[in-house]
């Protein structure tokens, strides 16, 4: 087996050879632990039947560790400068594709029917750049890619929104958006010790398994989730406030709004931060059908 990229004397040596110097502005923190790189491909349960696609490779370090155990690994990496490095780290490995791309301007679709023609199933494993992690995930998983999930290193703060239940102070819009398509579970914390640069903020990583199906029967999926959102928009506010002040044409629905409470059998006066994710089905579905 070949020295890991990750232990922090390989990762000094490749970042020296290369003069290679940090871009924060693309959220450059490298891992340099490789027990952590591990428990990361552990809890994406990865087999050599497995197709991995990795977001940011950077010089290579989880690239590696997916690249021992998945059948081929396809990575997007935005920094053309790592494209000569990643050639070199990982030339013992036959089974990595990296494209030279924004993921968030990618036909993910296209690459996984191009690059993925003969595998059990399909996981997303990467240590995200932390200044795209939610427009990352979002795209994700609204593109309904035929994925089984994704296993992600991420700000702690925003794995435990991911993640958080109804009447936590992280609940909120995004945790209901990440759950109506996932079962979200935090693996684990991860100090800001293990990465150069280290980053200001303490990290989680979070599986995200994908449902067969909603947990939530919505007639209006675009609908719902417009409720949801003016349902927090101001949290301190009542339910029924931000509704009225925060649905497109809101304020000319607050009878349909009001009449919709009541028959959800949700009180007004609740904020939206209480409600779980079967109230918020009741209400848009009611709702919806108020105004047609
Ligand atoms: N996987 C490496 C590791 O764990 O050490 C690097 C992770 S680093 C947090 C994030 C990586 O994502 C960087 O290599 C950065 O250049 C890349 N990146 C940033 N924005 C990107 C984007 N929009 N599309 C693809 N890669 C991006």
């Amino acid at each position: 087996m070949h020295k890991d990229i990750a232990t922090p004397r390989r990762t000094k040596e490749i970042l020296d050879q290369y003069g290679f110097s940090f871009k924060k502005s693309l959220g450059q923190n490298f891992l340099i632990d490789t027990n952590i790189l591990r428990k990361i491909v552990d809890a994406a349960e990865i087999s050599s039947e497995t197709g991995a696609i990795e977001i940011g490779p950077g010089i290579g370090a989880l690239t590696e560790q997916l690249a021992r155990r998945a059948k081929k690994v396809v990575a997007f990496e935005i920094d053309q400068r790592l494209l000569p490095i990643l050639a070199d780290t990982l030339s013992p490995y036959g089974n990595v594709r990296i494209i030279h791309q924004d993921v968030l301007k990618a036909d993910i679709h296209q690459v996984i029917a191009d690059e993925f023609t003969d595998v059990a199933d399909i996981m997303v494993v990467a240590n995200l750049p932390y200044y795209v992690t939610t427009p990352i995930i979002m795209k994700l998983l609204t593109d309904r890619l035929p994925i089984r999930g994704m296993v992600v290193m991420l700000q702690k703060e925003v794995a435990d929104r991911l993640a958080a239940k109804p009447g936590t102070k992280d609940y909120g819009s995004l945790s209901i958006a990440v759950q109506y398509y996932t079962e979200a579970a935090v693996v684990m914390t991860v100090p800001r010790t293990v990465f150069i640069p280290q980053p200001n903020v303490d990290s989680a990583v979070i599986r995200l398994i994908k449902r067969k199906q909603p947990p939530v029967a919505v007639n209006d999926e675009a609908f719902f989730f417009q409720v949801v959102r003016a349902s927090f928009a101001q949290r301190r506010k009542t339910i029924l406030n931000n509704l009225v002040n925060n649905l497109p044409n809101g304020r000319a629905m607050k009878e349909q709004i009001e009449i919709s409470l009541a028959n959800a059998s949700i009180d007004p006066r609740r904020r939206g931060e209480t409600l779980t994710m079967e109230e918020f089905a009741a209400l848009s579905n009611v709702l919806r059908n108020l105004l047609n």
